[in-house]
């Protein structure tokens, strides 16, 4: 019997995890069939609760970090923005609307309006939206203060009133942001995300018209407008970030600002909680962070959901959420180790003790050299699928929990062996000075970590239970029902971008792949570095996961073995400042080429723009880093 991957969903969904997980190979879990730790990824909407972090075994996942919530609920992420602006200053935290949560601050929020309405100009409006609602449940918008009426906790946030437009239609990006690792901080964010639409004109003499206002698709879809061919837009009310790509290079946009402001929210938001979030190697999770862009093309950031919706409602949905879930799978990096549950499950006691469970070698990593790094996009066998493993002969109708001659999971668990790991660290402050000898597996990567679950560096696990603070509902911004309609999934396969059609799996590819990490297609292969900052370097892309920190060499060392969150600033503030250069342009290669060696001189550690069509690297778009 082969060893495959099994993944676990709950409460029955999302339905496109498992159409990719089942494509690729993988196994529903059941749990009459399997012992109950008989998974390796385990998805839910809803938060998980701490005994599930605490009691992971090492060949298992979970889609959520603990203690996300700082970011994901409307009133925690405004209270942690404002934090952060107060200790570092508003040069940088300044992508936020005002917000003020009320009741508590309503004296706040009347001074501030007050102040707005006393003077001359242009008519000021806000937003109220409740703390814990998402897909615009409960939103209104309002200029008079004698119209705000709330019974339950809401915000009352500026409203960006002159929104850019697209043939008068208000839109919203939605961007899908993966945290790899809180510690030491890891992201990427997807190149396909979605733009979503308004499906009536923006007019502000009509501010309680949320089909104008509103670009949530679960109110937008019930609008009278929704299945009009609408003036550019076009039917329904959803593109995908390529088209509106296409859209910006039309209009002549400084795209590569605009693209690294929407990098340095996505990363200035997460240090806001990265501190605090404790550390579990074995945990991954998708934010959906939406974006406003105002008529002088500055990004907004108007919330981070917890739970992106994943229903596909439409052909731009498609495209961009199946593409986003198989690379995000890609991005756990499972090796063939993860083959391995029944195998360490029923290993007998007495071979356990005198034998070390060890990570199996991963496969030959010949193949990831020069073009062989391409990524694999026809169908067939290829050399990273996952090595068909023979599980172990399972006695017949014997449960191995009722026999003496096998080791119970949780003697396996008291069992695990350290493995024998010596990772040497460099800090900030010198040369490496630091090793770790770690006795679980650390799922980060290697400089050729496609199939590499590599053992590493694991904090001790914080005592979550300990440190829970005042209990706020964990569950938050989850728009992943943001529409309950059937998603007509007959035909999705085919549906797909053309890109995704052999990379994500199709009817004839029903092997677990090994993930598919390689260092950009486009740029030129990142160099030697110094051995330190090679055994910590994420690699620059993982599919369309495009990494977007650590950035630079800098970052990187800021980044462990703690977050120095100022370093990390300095080194954002410089960015955008280099792009805003009049003049500046983007370096092709063989362009300035002293320039590009100089740019790129800090230990060959460089990263990719996020953002661009063909996305170049950060020593290309900025003179120096
Ligand atoms: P929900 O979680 O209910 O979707 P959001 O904060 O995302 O709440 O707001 C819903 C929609 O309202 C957004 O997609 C956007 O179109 C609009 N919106 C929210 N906040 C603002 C704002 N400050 N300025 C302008 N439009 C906003």
């Amino acid at each position: 019997m082969a060893a495959c991957l099994v993944f676990r969903l709950h409460d029955r969904g999302p339905q496109v995890v498992r159409e990719v997980l089942l494509e690729r190979g993988w196994e529903e879990y059941d749990q009459d069939q399997r012992e109950e730790e008989d998974w390796n990824l385990y998805w839910r909407g809803s938060a998980f609760c701490v005994s599930e972090y605490n009691n992971l075994f090492p060949w298992q996942r979970l889609n959520h970090h603990p203690k996300t919530v700082g970011i994901t609920r409307k009133d925690c992420l405004a209270r942690n923005l404002k934090r952060m602006r107060a200790t570092f200053g508003s040069a940088l935290y300044d992508f936020s609307p005002a917000a003020f949560i009320l009741p508590n601050d309503y004296t706040r929020f009347l001074s501030q309006y007050s102040r707005r309405h006393g003077t001359r100009g242009p008519s000021v409006y806000w937003i109220c939206k409740p703390v814990d609602l998402s897909r615009g449940r409960g939103i209104f918008i309002l200029e008079d203060i004698k119209d705000l009426a709330y019974d339950r906790p809401v915000i009352v946030q500026r409203y960006i009133s002159e929104p850019l437009l697209i043939s008068g239609y208000k839109f919203d990006l939605r961007i899908y942001a993966c945290v790899r690792s809180f510690h030491p901080l890891t992201v990427y964010i997807h190149q396909e995300g979605l733009v979503r639409f308004a499906t009536e004109k923006y007019d502000l003499s009509s501010p309680r018209n949320l089909y104008a206002h509103l670009t949530n698709t679960s109110i937008n879809k019930f609008g009278p407008s929704y299945g009009a061919a609408k003036e550019r837009v076009g039917h329904g009310c959803k593109w995908t970030m390529s088209k509106f790509r296409h859209f910006l290079h039309i209009q002549d946009v400084n795209e590569l600002l605009l693209w690294q402001r929407i990098n340095n929210i996505v990363t200035l938001t997460l240090l806001a909680i990265a501190p605090s979030v404790p550390s579990c190697p074995n945990c991954v999770e998708l934010f959906g962070f939406d974006i406003l862009i105002d008529g002088t093309l500055k990004p907004w950031l108007l919330e981070v959901n917890y739970s992106p919706a994943l229903t596909l409602d439409c052909q731009a949905d498609v495209a961009a959420k199946r593409g986003v879930i198989g690379d995000l799978i890609d991005l756990m990096n499972y090796a063939s180790g993860d083959g391995l549950r029944g195998k360490a499950r029923r290993r007998p006691l007495c071979v356990r003790a005198r034998r070390p469970w060890r990570l199996p070698k991963p496969p030959e990593l010949s193949g990831f050299k020069g073009t062989g790094l391409r990524k694999q996009r026809s169908g067939g066998q290829s050399s990273q699928e996952l090595p068909v493993m023979k599980a172990p002969r399972q006695p017949e109708k014997m449960n191995p929990r009722q026999s003496g001659q096998y080791v119970s999971v949780a003697d396996y668990r008291r069992l695990l062996p350290p493995v024998e790991s010596t990772q040497t660290h460099a800090t900030r402050d010198g040369p490496a000075n630091r090793t770790h000898r770690d006795t679980t597996r650390n799922l980060t990567f290697g400089p050729c970590s496609r199939t590499n679950a590599s053992v590493g560096k694991r904090r001790p696990r914080p005592a979550l239970a300990h440190k829970r603070g005042p209990r706020v509902s964990e569950v938050t911004n989850p728009d992943r029902t943001e529409t309950e309609a059937a998603t007509g999934r007959s035909g999705e396969a085919g549906a797909s971008s053309s890109i995704r059609d052999t990379s994500h799996g199709g009817p004839g590819s029903r092997r677990s792949k090994l993930p598919d990490i390689y260092s950009g297609n486009r740029g030129p292969l990142q160099t030697a570095r110094t051995p330190a900052l090679k055994e910590h370097s994420p690699p620059l892309r993982v599919g369309d996961f495009i990494r977007t920190f650590p950035f630079n060499a800098a970052t990187l060392r800021a980044s462990q073995p703690e977050l120095d969150v100022k370093v990390v600033l300095r080194e954002l503030l410089k960015l955008p400042a280099q792009v805003a250069t009049p003049g500046h342009r983007l370096r092709r290669e063989g362009e300035d080429g002293e320039e590009v060696k100089e740019a790129g001189r800090d230990e060959d550690f460089d990263a990719l723009l996020w953002g661009p069509k063909d996305p170049p690297l950060l020593s290309r778009c900025f003179k120096r880093l």
